[in-house]
Parts: structure tokens; C-alpha cells; sequence
């Protein structure tokens, strides 16, 4: 029996899994992806990284700050400087300086080098990933995890994925109560309904013609547009997000993009020489089937999250589940800290006892 076997390999479930490999805690993290990292999601373009997952930190979110700190981690500042962009059914136009960009701050090598940085530190084999999790049920003394690789069994066991998805993929035995599993289907997967699309060009030249980056639009496809070139400006990028709220919607297309971009940055506009399309509702490890279709976002940071199930041994650990920062990484860390010391709690009074 392991004591404890984290779900997720996300930056919860990995913070959880560090935290209690620094306390001597036998743990397992299992993760259903070929690689960790869930929500943060980083590719390497021919110039560089290019996150197609979380973008930002911001200078009030101390647990980001010091895990990035304690690691070392390379990060630069959003670029602000210019004009923004705003556009809707009549015309586009200019504003007189950039009021849709906040300081924030970014990491150098993209967010998904914070996961790969703790799960480097994790014990030889405490990590198993193409693990999908498919069903948890209650034993005497503890709980069996059923991957598509056999059974597993261990005193505590953490959910560090999302609510909504814990409930759609995952077999509870006995069966979770009503209201919980209804609370969870209510809980929005935050940016599941959401695709992200990465323009990167050989220059920044939005900044050539004194403009931030930064754009509102009411027409679309992308909403809302910002600066996300590396330190120095390389590489040259640009971001988008285009809302996917209903589950026929469809991501955009580069030609609806490229089309964009000329509109809201003006006719000189180069065609990008990267384009990714990210569309995080597809993805089966982070969105269910029926991702924001009654989403309510007062079920984040529900008290019911911070109650362990299953007899005090099945925790909530997810972004959602935070009171204080849901849907950042901030809030995934939070949670992450609060239930890794929960159980190490647990586990210190089982051991004294
Ligand atoms: C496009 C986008 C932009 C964002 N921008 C920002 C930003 O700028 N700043 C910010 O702070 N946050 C941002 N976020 C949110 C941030 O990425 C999340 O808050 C954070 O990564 C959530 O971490 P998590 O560990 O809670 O969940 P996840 O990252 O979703 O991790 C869950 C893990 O569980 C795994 N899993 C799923 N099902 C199973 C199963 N059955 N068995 C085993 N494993 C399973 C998944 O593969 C995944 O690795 C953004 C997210 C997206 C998608």
C-alpha cells in the first residue's frame, strides 16, 4: 500500500506530491497525459517557447513568487508600453494608451517550466504518467485506485484535476453524495471552454508602430489580445482568447485569425510564421463533454471542497477548490499546500497513535 496517491499531475497534484516527498511521505502521482503539466502547457517553437496554457503571474501571488524563487526559475516582465486596440461591429480603433494590460509577470522558458522543475525533484518512480485514473472505491483501512494498468491501494488519495471532470471520468465506490457530484458537474473547468491562439512573427512590429499588443474586441474571433513575446522580444508573439461557450462550438480558423490580426494591427500586418490554435475544450484531461454548459462560478472555492470525502481520505485539490485565487496557479498552489498538510496531519496522528 502506498500512503498516498495523488490524481493529476497538473501543478496541484505535482506541488502536493513535493510537498509530501520534502515530509518522507510515500506518494504516487498518477497522471493520464503523456506529460505533466495539465493547464500549463508549454511547446517549443522553432524560437522559442510558446505557452499555449497559463501565461501570467501577478506580483501579489506570494506562493508563485517564492516556488519561483526557490527554483530558480528565468521570468521577465509583460510587456505594457503602447496603445491598445479596441474593436467592435462599427470600426476599430486606436486608444490612447493601454488600459487592458495590468504588471504582470511571465516565465522566460514558459509556465509549464514550473512543473517540470518540481517534477525533477520528485523520488525515482514516484510518477507514473498514460495513467488515466478510472475508478476509486472505499477499502476498510484505505482506498483502491483502479488505473487501466491494474489496482492500487493507499491511505489517502488527493483529486488535483478538475471537479467537473473528477465526477464525469472517475467511478466513486460507494457513490459520492448527490449534492457534492452536483456541485462538481456545476463547477466550470476554468479556461475549459476556451481556445488560445499564439501568433508569432519574425518581429515584434506592433511595437515599431507604438502599440502595446493589447486589443478588445465585440466581433471576434478572439476577444481579447496580448503581448506575449519572450525577454528581449523573441520570440515575437502575439495571444488571443476565443470564448468556445457552447459544445458545438468550434475554434477558429488561422484564415478567420490571420483576417483578425490585419484588422485590429492594420494592413501591413505579416502573416504569422507560427500559429497555434489551442482549443482546451477538446481536451479530454481538462474539459468533460459538457464543459461550461451549466456553469456556475460561485461553486469555486465551495466550503464542500475543503471537507474530505470517503471517510476523510479523498481530497480536493484543483485550482477551482480555492477561495482565495481560483483558476490561477496561485489557487492551485494554495490547495496543494492546505491538503498536503492536512494529510501529513493525519498521517503523523495515525503514526502516533
Ligand atoms: C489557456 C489558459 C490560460 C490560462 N492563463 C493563466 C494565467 O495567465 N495565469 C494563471 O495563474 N492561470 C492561468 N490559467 C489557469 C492555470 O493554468 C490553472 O489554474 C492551473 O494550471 C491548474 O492546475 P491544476 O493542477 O489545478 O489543474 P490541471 O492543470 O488541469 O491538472 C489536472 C491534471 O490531471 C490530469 N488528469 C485528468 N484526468 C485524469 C485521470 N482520470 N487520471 C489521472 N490524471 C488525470 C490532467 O491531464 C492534468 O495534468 C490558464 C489556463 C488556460 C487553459
Amino acid at each position: 500500500m502506498t500512503r498516498v496517491i495523488v490524481i493529476g499531475a497538473g501543478i496541484s497534484g505535482l506541488r502536493v506530491a513535493d510537498l509530501l516527498t520534502a515530509a518522507h511521505i510515500d506518494v504516487l502521482l498518477l497522471e493520464s497525459r503523456q506529460r505533466t503539466g495539465g493547464r500549463l502547457h508549454t511547446v517549443s517553437g522553432p524560437t522559442g517557447p510558446v505557452d499555449l496554457g497559463a501565461t501570467w503571474f501577478w506580483p501579489h501571488e506570494g506562493r508563485v513568487l517564492s516556488l519561483i524563487d526557490e527554483l530558480g526559475l528565468p521570468i521577465h516582465n509583460q510587456h505594457l508600453a503602447g496603445d491598445a486596440v479596441y474593436q467592435d461591429a462599427q470600426r476599430t480603433r486606436r486608444l490612447d494608451g493601454n488600459p487592458i494590460d495590468v504588471p504582470a509577470g511571465r516565465f522566460s522558458l514558459g509556465a509549464q517550466d514550473l512543473a517540470h522543475r518540481l517534477a525533477q525533484r520528485l523520488a525515482p518512480g514516484c510518477l507514473a504518467t498514460d495513467r488515466p485514473v478510472l475508478a476509486v472505491s472505499a477499502r476498510t483501512d484505505g482506498l483502491r485506485v483502479e488505473t487501466g494498468a491494474g489496482a492500487l491501494e493507499a491511505e489517502h488519495v488527493v483529486l488535483a484535476l478538475p471537479p467537473a471532470l473528477a465526477v464525469s471520468r472517475i467511478r466513486f465506490d460507494p457513490a459520492l453524495p448527490a449534492t457534492l457530484v452536483d456541485l462538481a458537474r456545476r463547477t466550470p473547468t476554468w479556461m475549459g471552454s476556451m481556445a488560445k491562439v499564439v501568433a508569432v512573427f519574425d518581429s515584434a512590429f506592433w511595437r515599431d508602430h507604438g502599440l502595446s499588443g493589447a486589443a478588445i474586441s465585440h466581433v471576434g474571433p478572439m476577444r481579447e489580445l496580448h503581448d506575449m513575446s519572450g525577454p528581449a522580444g523573441r520570440p515575437a508573439a502575439l495571444f488571443g482568447f476565443a470564448p468556445l461557450p457552447t459544445a458545438d462550438s468550434v475554434a477558429p480558423e488561422p484564415d478567420a485569425i490571420v483576417r483578425q490580426l490585419s484588422a485590429l494591427f492594420g494592413p501591413s500586418t505579416p502573416e504569422p510564421v507560427e500559429l497555434y490554435i489551442a482549443d482546451w475544450r477538446s481536451e479530454p484531461d481538462t474539459s468533460p463533454p459538457d464543459t461550461g454548459v451549466a456553469g456556475d462560478y460561485r461553486t469555486y472555492g465551495h466550503p464542500a471542497w475543503r471537507t474530505a470525502a470517503l471517510d476523510g481520505r479523498l481530497h480536493w485539490s484543483a485550482t477551482e477548490t480555492s477561495s482565495t485565487s481560483p483558476g490561477h496557479i496561485e489557487g492551485a498552489l494554495e490547495r496543494a499546500e492546505t491538503v498536503a498538510a492536512r494529510i501529513i496531519d493525519d498521517l503523523n496522528r495515525r503514526n502516533a497513535a
